[in-house]
């Protein structure tokens, strides 16, 4: 067999996990869609138990084909252990729960995907857990932020959907200088274009309902960890609160994960063209996207990322009420949220994902009436400005 970790990426996309089974010779990873293994003597149970034989004991503690999984995500994040997750939310809920007891405090990214803020203002505060939100794309501000107790120091970036980058490197000097650790949302970038634990992060997770499933028809999630020991801290925690994959769940994502270099590379060239076409449109005011020069932190996106991904944002001349004309007649593209599936959407921020949070904290976090967020997908470029020309056309 050969040593995957000495191929280069786009094997690695392809083969990471890719075991196939001893038994029947299958090239595709088997569905083990059991919840118990039987053990062949008591002694073996005891083992298993013990660590000191790793085969399987009960789905929610690990199964094969989740493990094929974790493995591959986690070789291609550079990690050394992965937790598959329900959804996106089950993994983010299980470092929040993991890393944060009473009386600490968690700095996070200001544009944080709307759930992971919610979820801290709403329920861990219950539980004596304070969170500060700022915004990150300063480092200074993470570092004015930092207290005795912070425990963790959450990011996202690029950020949702403001498209605002936060340097990774300098953030997680300050993050340790104060004691905490760091985990990053990589969801909008994917391991193929940003990997945080090269940059000293000790934690980055994933919406794997995105461009790693990549298909618009699974929720996924989740958390690779860079170290031993923080890996098994969270790996206890996230059996125990429940939030585990499902085999048939995690075979489908792996399938989706295999043709990721690709979806990735093509989506992006074509957010590229589409950012540039718009840039120029007499009808659109602004273009916010990591690709283009115009963005506030281009030079960052080129240190810190090896591409710009394929989420934008924008606003057309007529604010709000022609931004609407454009969500509500495009025909190729369709209205819905998400992103990362191999079709392109489009979706209004301010009344849809982040309606939840407050007029004052959107306006903070630069999420704009005018703001539309496009997640370009893999059709033929030209098709996907045919769509926008006409509708632009129409304000
Ligand atoms: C979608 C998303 C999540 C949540 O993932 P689910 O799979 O919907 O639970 C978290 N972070 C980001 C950046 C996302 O886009």
């Amino acid at each position: 067999m050969t040593d995957i970790s000495r191929l280069r990426r786009d094997s690695r996309v392809v083969h990471a996990g890719q075991h196939g089974d001893p038994r029947t010779g299958a090239v595709s990873v088997p569905i083990v869609q059991s919840s118990t293994f039987r053990f062949q003597n008591a002694d073996q149970g005891a083992d298993r138990f013990a660590g000191r034989d790793s085969g399987p004991i009960y789905t929610r503690i690990g199964n094969p084909t989740i493990q094929a999984l974790e493995e591959a995500v986690a070789l291609l994040e550079g990690g050394c252990g992965a937790m598959a997750a329900a959804t996106g939310m089950a993994a983010v809920n299980t470092v929040y729960f993991g890393l944060l007891s009473q009386g600490d405090h968690i700095v996070c990214t200001e544009a944080l995907y709307g759930p992971s803020r919610t979820v801290l203002e709403t329920q861990y505060s219950r539980f004596g857990v304070e969170s500060t939100f700022v915004d990150s794309t300063d480092p200074e501000n993470v570092r004015k932020a930092m207290r005795p107790n912070t425990r963790l120091v959450y990011l996202e970036t690029p950020a949702n959907p403001t498209l605002a980058l936060t340097d990774l490197k300098a953030c997680t000097e300050i993050a340790h200088a104060g004691g905490a650790l760091v985990c990053v949302d990589n969801t909008f970038a994917t391991p193929l274009l940003q990997r945080p634990l090269e940059f000293g992060c000790d934690l980055v997770l994933h919406s794997m309902t995105k461009y790693i499933n990549g298909h618009t028809d699974v929720v996924a999630g989740i958390v690779v960890a860079k170290e031993e020991a923080l890996y098994k801290r969270l790996l206890g925690v996230h059996r125990n609160l429940g939030g585990t994959m499902d085999p048939h769940q995690a075979w489908l994502v792996h399938r989706g994960l295999r043709t990721l270099h690709l979806r990735v590379e093509r989506a992006q060239s074509n957010a590229m063209e589409i950012a540039r076409y718009l840039e120029a449109h007499p009808k659109v005011d602004w273009v916010r996207f990591p690709g283009l020069e115009s963005h506030p932190q281009h030079a960052l996106a080129q240190r810190q990322m090896d591409g710009p991904g394929a989420v934008m944002s924008f606003g057309v001349t007529g604010g709000l009420e022609a931004g609407k004309t454009v969500i509500d007649n495009v025909q190729l593209m369709t209205l819905a949220v998400s992103l990362g599936g191999i079709e392109t959407l489009i979706e209004h921020p301010a009344s849809m994902t982040h309606a939840g949070i407050s007029k004052a904290e959107k306006a903070a976090a630069g999420i704009s009436d005018d703001l539309v967020r496009l997640a370009v997908g893999c059709e033929d470029v030209d098709d996907l400005k045919d769509d926008l020309a006409r509708v632009l056309d129409m304000i």
